[in-house]
């Protein structure tokens, strides 16, 4: 697991505000009795309104009657990115296009993208989802808000800015890209909230030193980060160099978008999931079969109350555990682990899983290392080969060829011993690896 990360000394989070603490706060019994009643509900409107879900619950022999208890949501079929596109545009949808208000869509890396479709009432609980995680974070009405995200047809931007609006802050919707620009507009405008990917996090402080801005002494207080699992390396890097407080969010656009669970500043490694929208279940991701309480599987989500696309057990492919037990900052909901992992992103080298988060760990224990890598895998010479790219920090460069094939040794033994595989290590020069506005992409699988 991650390194724990501190609390800013300067927060004391629990005189934070909570921004639905009937809900957030409320016993567990009670969050229990919201879910099943929205449960039971959503099922008869989704199996009313949806023939792919009436198809397959016919085909099950399950009916909506059958919804009794949370638990009986395991009766109900699994559905997954495949019959998303399968029925590509608007096969999916409960209601017609007249009652959507807004369409997004997934990136579509691969084969067609996903679109979804809010109701008012989604857009509703999505913003309402979005304000409960900028104030866990501290964000309050009288902060101005710059976005770096890309607004367009992913839900990152959009789901920020209608969020922080519903807290009552000043959105300044500066959107991705020129990075000198976000820099001078948080020195004009004195933007004290950044909504990134750590990653363009990153970029944006290391531009803004190579300018000479002074981050101690700027207005930015606050990290809203998104987009992208936010290694913990990289968050303490930005949060000692930005002077600033970060917390990311987890979410995707199959089930809402992002709000779908937010850290706290009690449990840095853990976020709150919205349970009042979205009931969870961990299962094997071999088996489909529920895990123990605590233990790690894979997130199946099934919003409770989504109207334009009504998902039921949304299998995610993300990696995670949850805990139900009161967390310290007076909020009662569980809480989900970072995801760090997808069962997708497993590499099999020569036999041996290996996840790329294993080798963030490893890279963000080292001193002398930038949190940035990427790693290659082929098998030009007929078996499996990993190479790992590393950045140094500036004050670990030397000239001597000796010094740093003897650094770079180092660093391949640390992952060897953790991989339980031999990487090839390459050191790049400080500010050599890429970095990207969206999404990092930290590995290319060029095997044929
Ligand atoms: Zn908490």
């Amino acid at each position: 697991m991650g390194t724990p990360m501190p609390t800013p000394d300067k927060i004391d989070f629990t005189k934070l505000p909570i921004y639905k603490p009937e809900v957030e706060c409320a016993s567990r019994e009670r969050i229990r009795a919201i879910q099943l009643a929205r449960l039971i509900q959503q099922v008869e409107y989704t199996y009313a309104r949806v023939p792919w879900y009436r198809s397959q619950m016919d085909e099950m022999g399950v009916s909506p009657a059958d919804i009794k208890t949370l638990e009986d949501v395991r009766l109900l079929p699994f559905t997954d990115k495949a019959a998303l596109r399968e029925t590509f545009p608007f096969g999916m949808f409960a209601t017609p296009l007249d009652e959507i208000v807004e369409l997004h869509s997934s990136s579509g890396t691969t084969g067609k993208p996903i679109v979804v479709g809010y109701t008012k009432e989604d857009m509703d609980v999505w913003s309402e989802c979005i304000a409960r995680l900028a104030q866990m974070a501290g964000v309050t009405a009288a902060d101005r808000v710059q976005m770096a995200f890309g607004y367009g047809m992913f839900t990152g931007g959009f789901g920020l800015h209608y969020g922080v609006q519903r807290i009552g802050g000043t959105m300044i919707p500066a959107g991705a890209g020129n990075t000198e620009r976000h820099i001078q507009m948080i020195e004009d405008y004195g933007t004290t909230v950044l909504i990134a990917t750590p990653s363009y996090a990153m970029h944006i402080c290391e531009v803004g030193e190579s300018m000479g801005f002074d981050w101690a002494s700027s207005t930015l207080q606050v990290g809203l980060f998104g987009g992208e699992p936010c290694p913990p390396g990289l968050k303490t890097e930005i949060e000692s160099r930005m002077h600033i407080t970060c917390t990311d969010n987890y979410g995707l656009t199959e089930v809402m978008g992002p709000g779908v669970s937010g850290e706290c500043l009690a449990h840095r490694d853990q976020q709150h999931i919205a349970e009042d929208h979205f009931l969870w279940e961990v299962v094997d991701p071999e088996t489909g079969e529920p895990v123990a309480e605590g233990e790690m599987g894979e997130l199946v989500l099934t919003p409770l109350d989504k109207k334009g696309i009504p998902v039921l057990r949304y299998r995610t492919h993300d990696l995670t555990r949850v805990v139900t037990d009161k967390c310290e900052c007076g909020r009662t909901l569980a809480r989900m682990q970072k995801v760090r992992s997808r069962c997708d992103d497993m590499l099999i080298i020569r036999g041996t899983n290996v996840f790329p988060s294993q080798v963030e760990d490893v890279i963000s224990d080292i001193e002398l290392l930038a949190p940035h890598y990427h790693i290659i895998v082929d098998n030009e010479t007929g078996l499996d080969r990993m190479t790992v790219e590393v950045e140094i920090k500036p004050e670990a460069f030397s000239d001597s060829y000796e010094e740093m094939k003897g650094f770079a040794g180092e660093v391949r033994d640390k992952l060897r011993s953790v991989l339980l595989v031999t990487p090839v290590v390459k050191l790049v020069e400080p500010g050599g690896l890429t970095r990207t506005m969206g999404k990092a992409k930290h590995v290319d699988d060029l095997r044929k």
